[in-house]
């Protein structure tokens, strides 16, 4: 496991993927900061404290962004990206194949596709190391109900860009509720 963390890190930069540059981190050209996960549980308990606001809502909205904004660099660079990858078994595309990798790479856990039905029209991926899952157990403890909003605004972002709009998404099982060590995300487009 050791031996796999710098040989992932080495591929990303000898594909300049990853760019480190005077104090700026880029990857597929977006600047990025490491944060720690749990300021993202707190951001969560801070919006929910100030009683304002839908925090999932919030959240889940904020994470849609990064990949319906993030998605074209992928979509785009396809072609270049279709060199450098050894095998897209996992989706039969290079650009999500490179979107699911550097998701992964970043610490948003690894997500797999379960099944997809109807054409499309309705979408399961299964999540194994949710980052948010993960800190809101150390932080505050077993949930109620699914936590991994941010997640799950990813996931449909990707979806999206893939797919078309018009979908919605539910997390159906999370690893936070201490049932499953995994959370399982479901996505319907509607009619
Ligand atoms: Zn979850």
């Amino acid at each position: 496991v050791v031996l796999l963390i710098p040989s992932l890190i080495s591929k990303m930069i000898a594909l300049r993927i990853l760019r480190f540059e005077g104090g700026s981190i880029s990857i597929q050209g977006r600047n990025v900061v490491f944060m720690p996960t749990d300021v993202l549980v707190r951001m969560h308990a801070e919006l929910e404290e100030a009683g304002l606001v839908d925090p999932d809502q919030i959240l889940f909205r904020l994470g849609r962004y990064q990949t319906e904004t993030g998605s074209k660099r992928y979509l785009d660079a396809r072609k270049d990206i279709a060199r450098s990858m050894g095998s897209v078994s996992m989706t039969g595309d290079p650009a999500l194949e490179r979107g699911r990798e550097v998701l992964k790479f970043t610490g948003w856990g690894d997500t797999r596709i379960e099944s997809i039905q109807e054409g499309g029209r309705k979408i399961t991926l299964r999540t194994i190391g949710s980052p948010i899952a993960k800190a809101y157990l150390d932080t505050r403890g077993k949930s109620g109900k699914p936590v991994c909003h941010y997640l799950r605004g990813l996931l449909l972002g990707v979806v999206e860009s893939v797919h078309g709009p018009g979908y919605s998404v539910r997390e159906v099982s999370c690893k936070a509720c201490g049932t499953s060590d995994e959370c399982i995300f479901e996505l319907v487009r509607g009619d």
